[in-house]
């Protein structure tokens, strides 16, 4: 395979906080095992010095940058160009720079499916859908979910005009509709695939769930997007009742595939990517 890059390449991820993140080893994984030189480092950006930050990553030739928490949003103002669905979900979490020129991308809703199905349902085309939550990750998902043409998406949001306002705004894309939460038994009703957005059941807060597990039939594939802890009680739940499971370390594995195609134009070593943020998860668990 051809190799297109013959300098070191400069790759990083922005954020604040950004100790904890696993990006670096993940990539660092991606770019031995691809034999490409390179670098990818954690940068704490504070928000009052994003722009001198994106400013940096056009003049010291970074070829791509990750974006994390709180900058997904701001950064989008700094760039010379968006994706369609960086523009419609309203958030960047990758940025390619073209000699110069940077291009804002949106990886989470697309890595996300792309785990969906190669890990738990291979087609989505005429699936019913129903999402839990209407955040900043959910928008993304939806977006992706759309383009696969499922019959339909329900969503249920603890506050239900945010789900309303997601439903009306994307009726465009597919047949999307919200519901109240306490009308989740109606919207589970013939589900196919039920996918928590929200962040209930994440750690610390791990005997949480966000559904009344008795509300599942047990044939449902059920996703969670939260991979700390790996399997969230709602999935231990549901795999009990004989439902498929999908939990969130896909993913963050796959958003972080497609940037890593977008910046090296070769095709990212999904499975040692996958290892290297078990393995630092595995270590963090022991400390
Ligand atoms: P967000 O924008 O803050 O949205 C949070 C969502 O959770 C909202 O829909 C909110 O409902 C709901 N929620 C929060 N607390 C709740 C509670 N106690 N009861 C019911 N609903 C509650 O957050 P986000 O960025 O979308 O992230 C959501 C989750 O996705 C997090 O757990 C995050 O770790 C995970 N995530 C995973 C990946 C991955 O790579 N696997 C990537 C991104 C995010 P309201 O609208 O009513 O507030």
């Amino acid at each position: 395979m051809n190799q297109p890059h013959v300098r070191p390449l400069k790759l990083g991820v922005i954020g604040d906080p950004i100790a904890h993140s696993k990006s670096p080893v993940m990539h660092e994984a991606a770019l031995r095992e691809s034999g490409i030189a390179g670098e990818y480092a954690a940068l704490h950006i504070k928000p009052d010095r994003l722009a001198e930050m994106i400013a940096a990553v056009r003049e010291e030739e970074y070829r791509g940058i990750n974006v994390t928490i709180p900058h997904k949003e701001n950064v989008m103002r700094y760039l010379d160009e968006l994706s369609e669905d960086a523009r419609r979900i309203g958030a960047v979490n990758t940025i390619i720079n073209e000699g110069g020129r940077l291009i804002g991308r949106n990886t989470d809703g697309i890595g996300y499916v792309r785990s969906l199905k190669e890990e738990a349902a291979a087609e989505l085309e005429g699936r019913r859908i129903v999402v839990l939550g209407a955040g900043g990750a959910a928008r993304g998902i939806i977006y992706a979910l759309a383009a696969e043409a499922p019959e339909r998406i329900v969503l249920l949001n603890r506050t239900t005009e945010r789900a309303e306002a997601l439903a009306r705004e994307w009726s465009d894309l597919a047949e999307i509709a919200a519901l109240p939460a306490d009308r989740a038994a109606e919207a589970l009703q013939g589900a196919d695939i039920v996918i928590n957005t929200t962040s209930v059941g994440m750690h610390p807060h791990v005997d949480d769930v966000p559904l009344d597990p008795a509300l599942l039939r047990g044939g449902e594939i059920v996703s969670d997007l939260i991979y700390n802890p790996l399997e969230t009680k709602l999935l231990r739940l549901a795999r009990e009742k004989g439902c498929r499971v999908h939990g969130g370390l896909g993913m963050f594995v796959y958003q972080g595939a497609y940037a890593f195609e977008y910046w090296t134009g070769v095709p990212a070593p999904v499975e040692a990517m996958r290892a290297a943020v078990l393995r630092d998860m595995n270590a963090g668990a022991t400390k």
